[in-house]
């Protein structure tokens, strides 16, 4: 996939003279003063994307809610639950790896079309920690609940307590504690957090990011994926973005921010994904064995991606069906 090209950089975006309105909401104002849609500015919604070949099942569950006219924010939160919920997948949700100590603490966080988020870090013991983000969100009046907070809340809200810690998993960190060493590896098991982005049928956007972190972290590190604007972030007006790979990269350069402010500028979702990347390569001293991608969706539906290496890949589900897109890379 090449980074696609505009004529001009404002020619997807219509941005007021106060910058408050993208051109993705005009035909459902539209429609609902005259009763005529304007197909030169129609959404091309829904559509969902997702990181890695594990988007494949969780956009099936996302595209579920998104063709029955239901919300974007339904189907990020259900879209990922089906990989949390996976034991077999050792980056997500129960099964995925431990921290050093054994313990598997999950990350997670949940953006709306409002604006609206929650958060929960450092959360052990819940098998949807994405589902607790929500309810962050949805209930209490903060953002973000980490820790033990975090796990009184769960239960609090009917959560079961439940052992992530799979026979599987438990295996590996055993093999892993005879060397203890900790080297995060690119695109292998560690940097597979699943982040996802969607649009529904009004063309509300959406997000949602869930991770068990880098394998073998210390026990209390979190990555980017909890924290809104690093791992996710969602402006209804100009796009989404999610980021996978090295939290700590990502968080230094607030990169699914910086993805969304510059596509409100005009840029495509592709080329606001390489500008944040090459940001993290001018930074970091060493990026050969770091990896890092992002994942964006522009208001008009046009999607995109980049990473620092080859192997990064999303899923993309629209109209045309479900499938596998390699993101473009740098590779420097
Ligand atoms: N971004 C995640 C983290 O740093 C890891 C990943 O995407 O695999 O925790």
């Amino acid at each position: 996939m090449k980074t696609s090209k505009l004529k001009t950089r404002r020619e997807f975006l219509k941005i007021t003279a106060t910058g408050t309105i993208a051109a993705g909401v005009l035909p459902i104002l539209m429609e609902a003063k005259n009763g005529i849609p304007n197909s030169s500015l129609s959404v091309s919604g829904p559509i969902v994307i997702s990181t890695w070949n594990h988007g494949l099942p969780a956009n099936e569950a996302a595209w579920k809610i998104l063709s029955a006219k239901g919300t974007a924010i339904d189907a990020v939160e259900k879209g990922v639950n089906v990989i949390e919920s996976d034991p077999e997948n050792t980056s997500v949700g129960i099964g995925g790896a431990p921290d050093r100590d054994g313990r598997v603490t999950l990350d997670a966080c949940i953006m709306n079309h409002n604006g609206d988020c929650g958060s929960v870090a450092c959360l052990e013991h819940i098998v949807n920690p994405v589902s607790v983000a929500r309810m962050v969100m949805e209930k209490t009046p903060h953002v973000m609940i980490v820790g033990d907070g975090a796990l009184a809340f769960a239960i609090d809200q009917g959560f079961k307590k439940t052992d992530l810690l799979t026979p599987k998993s438990k295996i590996a960190w055993k093999e892993w504690l005879k060397s203890s060493q900790y080297k995060p590896v690119i695109n292998i098991e560690n940097h597979d957090t699943i982040g996802m982005l969607a649009m529904d049928h009004l063309g509300n956007l959406s997000g949602s990011c869930t991770t068990s972190g880098l394998a073998y972290k210390m026990h209390g590190r979190v990555g980017d994926s909890p924290i809104i604007g690093a791992g996710l972030f969602v402006d209804n007006e100009v796009g989404a973005a999610c980021a996978t790979g090295l939290g700590e990269t990502v968080i230094r350069q607030c990169g699914s921010f910086l993805v969304v402010e510059l596509m409100r500028q005009g840029i495509s979702p592709t080329e606001a994904c390489k500008i944040a990347v090459e940001r993290i390569i001018k930074h970091e001293k060493n990026i050969k064995d770091l990896q890092v991608g992002f994942l964006a969706m522009n208001k008009k539906g046009e999607t995109g991606a980049y990473a620092i290496h080859s192997g990064f890949n999303y899923a993309k589900y629209d109209t045309n069906g479900n499938k596998l897109i390699d993101s473009d890379f740098s590779d420097r």
